[in-house]
């Protein structure tokens, strides 16, 4: 059966299907960035929420925000906003959900007035943020917002059709001020460090070019708490489609795929109310920045190493590379020595635990996440992930040598070749730069560290670069493998 309301009841024998009257619920969310995780994450637990059918407040409106988002706008226009979750457990059955919390869609190109009118609508007290971390805008070089970028260009001169998340909410807090009505809370679901910290200051740094009247109204009527989120959820693959046509029956045209894990840790600060998500497992939390800490040094860090190293060796999957016991070990090495003592003590989490169920969840064979999907957008990655445990070892004289190696490793991956000579399609939107500096520092390692934007004032430490340079010309001789190998005997 195509899935749409229409057919929802005849695939009720074969999945979960909500179990609430959709038509019922109002819209109290607007989410941008209605990719993989969203609909693996903050709308999964909004549609668990929604089975208690006094709560009829919190449905999504998901916002479409970029052009090459006509595929998932086309998708949920077609399926009603209905989409399959499919958790693949640990033994490799498959757990299926239809997901009914996205009531709404838009697709802001196509009318960005519907769009920043239903963000200043009163009945939305929410709008929330899945936009990558590139999507924030921030440029760590000069730590501040990139008016550079040819969007944000773009919408100071045509605030009325806007292209950025920028654009949009300034409209929106604009139309909320000019109605005299309450303002609201953002909500950023990325993996960035301080989320709501960097969303409230990139999106202030905005408003005070181009409606800088607007600054306080936003100060006192608006809230941005941070959160940490976790649900690994890889990208969808063609098999994963007709995978579930074949067993279910289900015509999903696009189904999200995820691990069984989820965790969400939010600060409570919400100006305009919020659902009860913890009557259906998130936690909330006064601070909520340690936990971010771990998960982003801990587990996002560990995805960019396995896929940075799996890479250039050759694999296509983090299970691969997570189950290779030679960079298995690196990677516990590098969380052990350099990750764990920066992160202090982290009241109520058992951290061994942690590291270990990361081991485990990494090497889940089933989840099949591409090692492709990983490695994209490293340059926005690195700055959040990885660097800032070298810069706290820095400052501590501690030890640097495996974070140093996984960055001499992306120097060599940004050639755009593996290990055997494979081409490797480097997806990110700073890809000519990092090639520019990858082929430049084939004669001089230090080359690739010169990209301040990235890696800031790390170039100036030369206990860095000596360890780096050196983990470079080992890596180009003797190939990742028998480098982690040896790292880790001579610990
Ligand atoms: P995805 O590729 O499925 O979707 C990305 C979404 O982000 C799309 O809807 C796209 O339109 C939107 N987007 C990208 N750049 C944008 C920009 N500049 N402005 C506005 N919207 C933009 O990816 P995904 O798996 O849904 O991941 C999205 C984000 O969620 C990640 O970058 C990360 O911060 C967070 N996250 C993902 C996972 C995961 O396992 N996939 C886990 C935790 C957190």
């Amino acid at each position: 059966y195509k899935l749409n309301n229409l057919n929802l009841s005849k695939l009720e024998k074969q999945v979960s299907i909500p179990k609430y009257n959709r038509s019922n619920i109002k819209t109290g969310i607007v989410h941008v960035g209605i990719g993989g995780f969203h609909r693996a994450h903050q709308a999964y637990y909004t549609d668990k929420l929604l089975s208690d059918e006094s709560i009829k407040d919190w449905g999504i409106c998901g916002v479409a925000l970029l052009d090459f988002d006509t595929k998932i706008y086309n998708v949920l226009k077609e399926q009603d906003g209905l989409y399959t979750l499919v958790v693949k457990e640990l033994d490799g059955t498959l757990t299926k959900s239809i997901i009914g919390a996205i009531t709404e869609y838009m697709f802001a190109p196509e009318n960005p007035m519907q769009v920043i009118e239903k963000m200043a609508s009163p009945e939305v007290k929410i709008i929330s943020l899945t936009i990558t971390e590139g999507g924030y805008n921030y440029n760590e070089a000069t730590k501040t917002f990139n008016f550079e970028n040819p969007l944000i260009q773009h919408d100071l001169k045509n605030p009325q059709a806007p292209k950025t998340i920028f654009g949009y909410l300034t409209q929106a807090f604009k139309l909320r001020k000019e109605r005299g009505l309450l303002g609201c809370t953002v909500q950023s679901c990325d993996n960035v460090q301080g989320n709501g910290h960097v969303a409230k200051e990139m999106i202030l740094s905005y408003v005070k070019a181009v409606e800088p009247e607007l600054v306080s109204w936003i100060e006192a009527n608006v809230s941005f708490p941070n959160s940490m989120v976790d649900r690994i959820t890889p990208a969808t693959s063609p098999s994963d489609i007709t995978g579930l046509l074949e067993t279910s029956g289900i015509d999903d045209v696009w189904p999200v795929v995820c691990e069984p894990f989820h965790q969400w840790v939010i600060e409570d600060d919400f100006i305009a109310g919020r659902p009860a998500w913890e009557t259906v497992g998130a936690q909330f939390v006064k601070d909520v920045v340690p936990y971010e800490k771990m998960k982003l040094s801990l587990l996002n860090a560990g995805h960019s190493v396995l896929g940075i190293l799996g890479a250039l060796i050759g694999y296509s999957t983090i299970d691969e590379a997570a189950n290779n016991p030679e960079i298995s070990a690196f990677l516990k090495s590098f969380m052990d020595k350099e990750v764990t003592p920066i992160l202090g003590n982290l009241e109520g989490v058992n951290l061994e635990k942690y590291k270990e169920s990361l081991l485990q969840r990494f090497g889940n064979i089933y989840i099949k996440d591409q090692i492709d999907r990983i490695c994209s957008e490293s340059s926005a990655k690195f700055p959040i992930f990885v660097l800032p445990t070298v810069n706290a070892q820095l400052k501590q004289n501690g030890p640097i040598e495996y974070a140093a190696f996984v960055v001499a490793a992306w120097a060599i991956y940004s050639l755009g070749v593996n290990e055997t000579g494979d081409e490797l399609v480097v997806k990110d939107a700073m890809k000519t730069i990092l090639n520019e500096k990858a082929i430049a520092s084939k004669e001089n390692p230090k080359a690739f560290l010169e990209i301040e934007s990235v890696f800031g004032k790390i170039k100036d430490s030369a206990e860095f670069v000596d360890i780096y340079t050196n983990s470079y010309n080992n890596i180009v001789e003797h190939g990742v493998e028998k480098c982690v190998m040896e790292m880790y005997n001579k610990d």
